[in-house]
C-alpha cells in the first residue's frame, strides 16, 4: 500500500507527540517510501509520519519547483539547533487541514541536526521555503498544527467547519 490514507483535523492522532527512532530498519524504509508516494500523490511539499497515523519522528520534503527535477529529502529525528533573528512569512497550507491557508511568521534560516536513511548523523542549513517547511513538519512531530498560530475563535471556526465537512461526506452503505 504505497499511498497511505491521510489523517485530517479534528482527529486527535495529530496531537500525539511522535517518538524518536533508535534504528532505521526495513519497516521504516518502507514507511519513508510510502510517505514520499503519499506526499507526491497529494501534491504536497512536506509530510510527517504522524499524518498517516504513525508516531515516529520522520519527515519527508520536496520543495523543488514544479517543472524542475524532484529533490526528495528525508529527515529522521530532526532537531532545530539554530534559528535566525530574521523572519519570513509564508501562507502555509497543510495536507491534514484541507482548504485552509494561514500566514505564519517563522525564522528565515535554521540549522537542523538529523539522521539520514542510512542511519548517519547529519546537519543542514535551511533557508527560505525549505526552512519554513521543515519547521512546519517538526511542529507536526510535536503535535502542533498551523491552526494553533491563530486566535482561539478563528481556530474553533476552522475546526467546526472541517468537522461538518466530515459529517456531510459520511455515507452508510
Ligand atoms: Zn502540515
Amino acid at each position: 500500500m504505497p499511498v497511505r490514507e491521510l489523517i485530517t483535523v479534528p482527529d486527535d492522532t495529530l496531537r500525539k507527540i511522535s517518538e524518536p527512532l533508535n534504528k532505521v530498519e526495513l519497516n521504516e524504509k518502507k514507511l519513508i517510501k510510502d510517505l514520499f508516494e503519499t506526499m507526491y500523490h497529494h501534491n504536497g511539499i512536506g509530510l510527517a509520519a504522524v499524518q498517516v497515523g504513525i508516531h515516529k519522528r520522520i519527515i519527508v520534503l520536496d520543495v523543488s519547483k514544479k517543472d524542475d527535477e524532484k529533490k526528495p529529502l528525508c529527515f529522521i529525528n530532526p532537531v532545530i539547533k539554530k534559528i535566525s533573528q530574521k523572519t519570513s512569512i509564508y501562507e502555509e497550507g497543510c495536507l491534514s487541514i484541507p482548504n485552509t491557508f494561514i500566514e505564519i511568521e517563522r525564522p528565515k534560516i535554521c540549522t537542523i541536526s538529523y539522521v539520514d536513511q542510512e542511519g548517519a548523523k547529519r546537519e543542514m542549513d535551511c533557508d527560505g521555503l525549505l526552512a519554513t517547511c521543515i519547521q512546519h513538519e517538526i511542529n507536526h512531530l510535536d503535535g502542533k498544527l498551523i491552526i494553533d498560530y491563530l486566535s482561539k475563535i478563528k481556530k474553533d471556526l476552522i475546526i467546526k467547519k472541517l468537522s461538518k465537512q466530515k459529517t456531510s461526506n459520511r455515507v452508510v452503505v
